[in-house]
């Protein structure tokens, strides 16, 4: 198989594009995604200062590294959970990138507030990590006069917790899941998912192409989350499918306008002057 930009190699075959690309043309091609989808959302501004929230993961180091490239005014943020040893490479994988990208790194520690994710009972860790990972990102970011709060959420995290959601009947979310954000009070910094439309193995194959550090390793209280892996499912059975349902969140709320008229032949209720059925009696009627 070979690039479509340039004949080398290709390493990756992108189904949903329909291209296959070489390591060389698979980042500039991705950098274009990101761009593109940041551009079409109005998911950042050039003249914002960022604060990129950044776990050590590859979706996370993905977006950091594309945001520098693309030229965004950009600091990354590493929240010190106190995961044991978990925790620990994580930081040093994301010193290392900081390096590597040539960004500023700011690290907070959830021990500085007097405790750490170590410390709460088993059933109790995901909530608290979640809560404390939100809290520490706003306070942090508002405190040191940043503008918005990047993440590195993907359309399968995104897919995902729609779905449960939907199933659960919680329909308060629906704002949550939006590319970007805004505040609601002037304590709450605004929140960006440039990644929005990215897929994770995309995310993968930029860490890759570009040999980034990043931590394979899964956090050791993370349940298995079957909503991703049935996400993962669909996907693998309808290429496109996370894209296409994010794309639809963004809609929804979109007020349709359509005029109401009437069929010319019959009277009935029609978007246009003759309605569908009406047109079908047309075509077909002498067919008998
Ligand atoms: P998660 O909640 O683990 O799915 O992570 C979602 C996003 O939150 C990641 O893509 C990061 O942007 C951010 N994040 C998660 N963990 C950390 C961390 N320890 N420090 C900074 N940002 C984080
Ligand atoms: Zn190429």
């Amino acid at each position: 198989m070979k690039c479509r930009k340039c004949g080398k190699k290709a390493v990756a075959n992108l189904k949903q594009y329909k291209i296959a690309l070489c390591e060389n043309c698979f980042p500039i091609f991705y950098e274009s995604l990101v761009k593109r989808c940041v551009k079409k959302y109005g998911i950042l501004k050039k003249d914002e200062r960022i604060l990129a929230a950044v776990s050590g993961g590859k979706d996370s180091i993905a977006m950091i590294t594309v945001l520098k490239k693309l030229n965004y005014n950009v600091e990354m943020l590493y929240i010190d959970l106190g995961i044991g040893d978990y925790s620990k490479n994580c930081e040093k994988i994301v010193e290392k990138l900081a390096e590597t990208i040539d960004v500023n790194l700011n690290i907070v520690r959830l021990l500085d507030y007097g405790f750490t994710i170590d410390n709460v009972e088993l059933k109790k860790v995901c909530s608290a990590c979640g809560t404390s990972k939100r809290y520490l990102m706003n306070r942090y970011a508002r405190e040191n006069k940043f503008d918005v709060i990047a993440t590195g959420h993907t359309s399968e995290d995104i897919t995902s917790f729609a779905i449960k959601n939907i199933v659960g009947g919680n329909f308060g979310w629906i704002e949550k899941l939006k590319p970007r954000i805004e505040s609601f009070d002037a304590k709450i910094v605004p929140k960006a998912r440039p990644l929005f439309e990215r897929m994770e193995k995309e995310n993968m194959l930029y860490v890759l192409t570009l040999n980034l550090p990043f931590s394979s390793e899964n956090c050791p209280n993370a349940p298995i989350n079957d909503w991703k892996e049935i996400v993962y499912e669909i996907e693998s059975r309808k290429i496109g499918f996370n894209q296409n349902f994010v794309r639809g969140l963004v809609r929804i709320g979109e007020k349709v306008e359509q005029e109401i008229r009437y069929c010319e032949i019959c009277g009935e209720v029609s978007i246009s002057n003759i309605c569908a059925f009406c047109k079908l009696v047309k075509r077909y009627s002498q067919s008998c």
